[in-house]
């Protein structure tokens, strides 16, 4: 089996796992190409510029300081038992597992529901939209499996819409929230859509980025559908 191949590290973080002090590692390869993607250095499978080895060594002198271990990416389950066997080496260790996936693998999702104990969840677009902003025809549905895998394990879950207004209005938004409370998502977390690169940067207003933040009817109605709604701002 190929080692899991890490292209990025955050030693220390308190925002990336809800309530856990954690790690964050970033795996490479991405089967998306989101059009507002921050990680596009990520994207390609190819060798990780950091030592699993290594890795693993830092994790283990970090038990009793760090709480938790997230797994991101790129897409983490693209690599598929690589992944999942470095997950239940790092759990072995006393962490809790946490996992960014874009649901684009429901299958090694299941498996992981072994190992894994909170997932984000990327809700991206409607449907209509998801092949203009993820470049892939089939991601939407994916998603919504890994969305109804996950929700059968009982396990921790935030499924997070970032709001690209290229990609997303306030109706859309409020479609997703009632769809995702009528499956019985309980935390959910509203993103707000922040220009990476240049090219972007021209594409949107503040004004268009902070519609979905400045809406205190949609605000409220969605507040009350959910046991937690972060508003990251
Ligand atoms: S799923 Fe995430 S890592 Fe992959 S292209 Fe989209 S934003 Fe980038």
């Amino acid at each position: 089996m190929p080692d899991v191949q890490i292209g990025g590290l955050v030693p220390f973080t308190t925002i990336d796992y809800p309530g856990k002090i954690a790690a964050v590692l970033f795996l490479r390869g991405c089967p998306l190409r989101c059009a507002y993607c921050s990680n596009r250095h990520l994207l390609d499978v190819g060798d990780g510029e950091y030592d699993p080895e290594k890795v693993f060594a830092m994790l283990e002198n970090r038990v009793g300081k760090l709480e938790a271990v997230v797994f991101s990416g790129g897409e983490a389950l693209m690599q598929g038992e690589a992944t999942l066997a470095f997950m239940r080496r790092v759990k072995a260790l006393g962490f809790s597992i946490g996992l960014h996936t874009n649901g684009f693998y429901p299958e090694q999702l299941r498996q992981a529901a072994q190992t894994v104990d909170w997932v984000g969840l990327d809700f991206k677009a409607t449907r209509e939209k998801y092949k203009k902003l993820a470049g892939n025809d089939i991601a939407y549905d994916r998603m919504i499996q890994s969305l109804d895998i996950w929700l059968a394990t009982g396990h921790e879950l935030e499924v997070r819409m970032t709001c690209d207004p290229r990609f997303m209005t306030k109706s859309d938004l409020s479609e997703i929230t009632d769809m995702l409370a009528a499956r019985g998502v309980k935390n959910i977390a509203i993103q707000k859509y922040i220009p990476h690169f240049d090219d972007e940067k021209d594409k949107t207003t503040a004004d268009m980025r902070e519609q979905f933040f400045n809406d205190n009817v949609l605000r409220d109605k969605i507040n009350t559908m959910f046991e937690s709604v972060i508003w990251r701002e």
